[in-house]
């Protein structure tokens, strides 16, 4: 790079959050008060109107990401704080991996004198989470189901195999006025592994003016109203809806029961340790079964070159110390 850059140019990739103001960072506040230029998409521009006045805005369109990362490239080389916007956080699907690529391809290195600060937001799958209750949990990921950049099979693949794990999913980008038939492909990979009547929950507009949240099955999720700014939650096999709350269980009921307003331990489980089928307690069962490598794997759903490596090593029962839960 060359030395004459300025010594105090900046790039901020600033996450939003969903969209109302009181649930922006301060730090995402303080880093657009901070800023020269804003640039963004201009629906989000719009989200942060009342923090802009008198500064420069730059709104580009949807399909320009890679023109706004070198625009702020270009004002930040020039000595210029330059606040990039986007809804949710930055760095999910969205502007914090494009504006790196083109910063790489520039030439940019962290000491070059152009600071990049990536201000995180509440990401989609954490703001509708919060307004549909509890469904996040237990393990959980995010798929988007935009093919404008992804290849279809490698979607379809994650889909597959995230339906198989059981994962609670959240699908970004599930449907637009031309991509409509990802989501019937989603709900039929889904459906191989998972009931019908596993629940969902779309959430559109999270804290947005037009909020609209809708509860339905797996079975019928196709015939909900679904959008650009929609989110589809799919709970795992666990997951419920009770007064209108989606809840996964964190797994306490396996472990304790509670009986009389007192929380007693399961018979074989201990406070503060693993699960009897946890690892340690697992690794024992298999080991002491008899039962084949094949028999296994098809009996706990795992590979069975898997099993083969854990059974041919020595099995040492490990002296276990108590763990918080919480
Ligand atoms: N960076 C953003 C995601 C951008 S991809 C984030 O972290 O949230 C765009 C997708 O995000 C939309 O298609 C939708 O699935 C989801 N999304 C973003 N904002 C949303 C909101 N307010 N309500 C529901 N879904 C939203």
């Amino acid at each position: 790079m060359n030395a004459t850059l300025s010594k105090t140019g900046k790039i901020m990739l600033v996450g939003l959050g969903p969209g109302a103001v009181e649930h922006m960072t301060g730090r995402a506040r303080a880093a657009i008060a901070e800023a020269d230029s804003v640039i963004g998409y201009a629906t989000y521009i719009r989200l942060v109107a009342s923090l802009i006045d008198g500064k420069e805005v730059v709104k580009k369109g949807m399909t320009e990401e890679l023109d706004r990362a070198i625009e702020a490239l270009e004002r930040a080389r020039a000595g210029k704080k330059v606040a990039l916007v986007s809804s949710g956080d930055a760095g999910v699907y969205g502007m914090a991996g494009p504006t790196f690529e083109v910063l790489f391809q520039a030439g940019w290195t962290p000491d070059c004198g152009v600071e990049v600060e990536i201000v995180p937001g509440a990401s989609a799958i954490n703001t509708c989470a919060a307004l549909v209750g509890a469904p996040l949990t237990h393990d959980f990921c995010a798929i988007s189901l935009s093919d404008l950049l992804t290849p279809w099979p490698t979607i379809a693949r994650r889909l597959d195999a995230v339906a198989y794990a059981d994962f609670v999913v959240a699908l970004y980008n599930p449907k637009s006025g031309r991509r409509t038939r990802q989501i019937l492909e989603a709900q039929r990979l889904f459906l191989r592994h998972r009931s019908p009547d596993t629940p969902v929950a779309i959430v559109k507009s999270a804290y947005r003016p037009r909020q609209r949240i809708e509860f339905t099955t797996l079975a019928k999720m196709a015939e909900a109203d679904i959008g650009m700014l929609s989110t589809v939650l799919i709970g795992n096999s666990n997951t419920f809806i009770q007064h209108g709350l989606m809840v996964t269980p964190r797994g306490y009921a396996s472990k304790y029961a509670v009986e009389e307003g007192e929380r007693n331990t399961r018979d074989g489980e201990q406070a503060g340790h693993s699960l009897s089928t946890g690892l340690d307690g697992w690794l024992e069962m298999i080991w002491t079964s008899g039962k084949s490598a094949g028999d296994l794997a098809q009996e706990h759903r795992l590979p069975v070159e898997y099993i083969e490596s854990v059974l041919s090593m020595p099995f040492e029962p490990e002296a276990e110390t108590a763990e918080d839960e919480a």
